[in-house]
């Protein structure tokens, strides 16, 4: 934890984190000590970690990286804090992202962007930016993250580390600040499947004050990776897996270095005994408008209770009420937040709805669909996470063409469909690329085993 804590401050441009309390770890890495001494055991048991600033926290400030929760303390611990916390886990800090988890670079946060750790003038994706910097940079050995559309998989991909977003429900959300309720999760992102294996397992369970959190048991997936698969042998790991290749993730508009790793990790796959099929995800390219008309919907619902009245920012000079609420959201929100509340609430207007909310939600069900089609003939799917390596800093004005570069994760989003990122190896200027692991659903045992193997 001392050595962590050096690296921390000694990191500090990286902009991965966004507060830190030394004491307190520093306690929490005695605490943790004491009950090994009583004989405790556990993997996570003195781990140094830190959390994505999306989880609320009673031991720091919890801000969702936006001006609007500056300063903000919450009086409960998020259940994934909760459950890492007794797992023995030391929190060094909260972590960068973008505001409300909106965006996929950490531009988006209102206390400046994260820094790739390959290139310091890159982004490091996001929106969990900040969780994919520490960890790349070797200041924690893991980091919480959520996704909503990609949020953990494509940083990580960007980032060359390991990221795993669990089929929607696994985590609970309670004390995970809103944005997209229907599709937001948590995720461990960590240097390999195994350490994600052990953070997921921890993370993972009902909770009754999450209505979707599914009642499964929670599955030992550091157990589940080690365990042999039937009819398996030492030289080929992963005989008789089928991996589904959509023939829609290998399209052009892929950079020529991201297909290139994507498909040299694909024969590594193959030695190790796996086979590859060509598969179809043919609404692909329709989840962008499905996700950008799902997600601000839920977004301008869910932001709404920021009124300048029971968190948070409040406008210092307001005429009555409603001014007061106007300034408050108009001075707290950053742009892109304030440009998903506009789609989101045109989206749900009177006459509007029939034509954009719900014809998404029909299309969402088909993407959906698709997937259970595909799955008939594979086991899991693989394919890029981005179809770019980290972009420069500042290099992106048109929100619309930022939002196409979420096509390769908004389908298993969508979905609801567990899927990770594993470093694939460099592409373009050297930097690194993701491949991408979707599984069915619940099947993040075989997702880690598969994505083990190849490490
Ligand atoms: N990039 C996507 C967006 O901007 C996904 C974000 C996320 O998963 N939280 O919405």
């Amino acid at each position: 934890t001392k050595h962590l804590l050096a690296r921390v401050a000694a990191h500090q441009q990286l902009g991965a984190f966004l507060c830190t309390d030394e004491a307190l770890a520093l306690a929490q890495a005695q605490a943790a000590d004491d009950r090994r001494a009583k004989g405790e055991t556990g993997p996570l048991l003195g781990v140094p970690l830190a959390h994505k600033d999306i989880f609320v926290t009673t031991d720091f400030p919890s801000t969702a990286a936006s001006k609007m929760l500056e300063g903000y303390r919450s009086p409960f611990d998020a259940t994934v804090v909760a459950q890492l916390k007794a797992a023995g886990s030391v929190t060094l800090g909260k972590l960068n992202c973008d505001e409300f988890a909106m965006g996929g670079s950490n531009e988006n946060s209102a206390y400046g962007p994260a820094r790739n750790p390959w290139n310091v003038n890159r982004i490091t994706g996001g929106s969990s930016g900040g969780s994919a910097a520490a960890v790349a940079a070797r200041l924690i050995p893991a980091a919480t993250g959520t996704d909503t559309g990609g949020s953990v998989r494509q940083p990580a991909s960007l980032t060359g580390i390991t990221g795993i977003k669990p089929t929607y429900g696994r985590c609970s959300r309670y004390g995970m600040i809103a944005f997209a309720s229907s599709l937001d999760q948590a995720g461990p992102l960590a240097r390999s499947a195994e350490d994600c294996a052990l953070l997921l397992s921890a993370m993972s369970g009902f909770d009754p004050r999450d209505a979707t959190s599914a009642e499964r048991p929670v599955e030992d997936y550091a157990a589940a990776i080690r365990a042999p698969r039937a009819g398996a042998t030492a030289a080929q790991p992963l005989k008789g897996l089928r991996i589904g290749l959509p023939k829609e993730f290998f399209g052009d508009g892929v950079a020529a270095g991201v297909t290139t790793a994507v498909r040299a990790a694909l024969a590594e796959f193959e030695k190790l005994g796996a086979t590859l099929v060509d598969v179809s995800l043919p609404r692909t390219e329709l989840s962008i408008p499905v996700y950008y008309i799902i997600a601000p919907a839920e977004a301008s619902s869910n932001l709404s209770r920021f009124d300048g009245v029971r968190y948070g920012h409040r406008a210092k000079d307001h005429g009555d009420l409603l001014d007061m609420y106007k300034k408050s959201r108009a001075e707290g929100f950053g742009p892109e937040v304030k440009r998903r509340i506009m789609i989101g609430t045109y989206v749900l207007s009177h006459g509007y709805y029939d034509a954009y909310y719900l014809q998404a939600q029909k299309l969402r069900r088909m993407i959906a669909d698709d997937f259970q089609a595909a799955f008939a003939q594979c086991d899991l799917i693989a394919g890029p996470v981005s179809p770019t390596v980290a972009r420069p800093l500042g290099s992106q004005t048109d929100p619309v063409q930022e939002y196409l570069a979420d096509i390769f994760t908004l389908p298993g989003s969508l979905a609801g469909l567990p899927g990770m990122s594993v470093p694939a190896g460099f592409g373009e200027e050297g930097l690194p690329v993701g491949l991408q692991l979707i599984g069915n659903y619940w099947q993040e045992g075989q997702l880690l085993h598969a994505a083990h193997a190849f490490q």
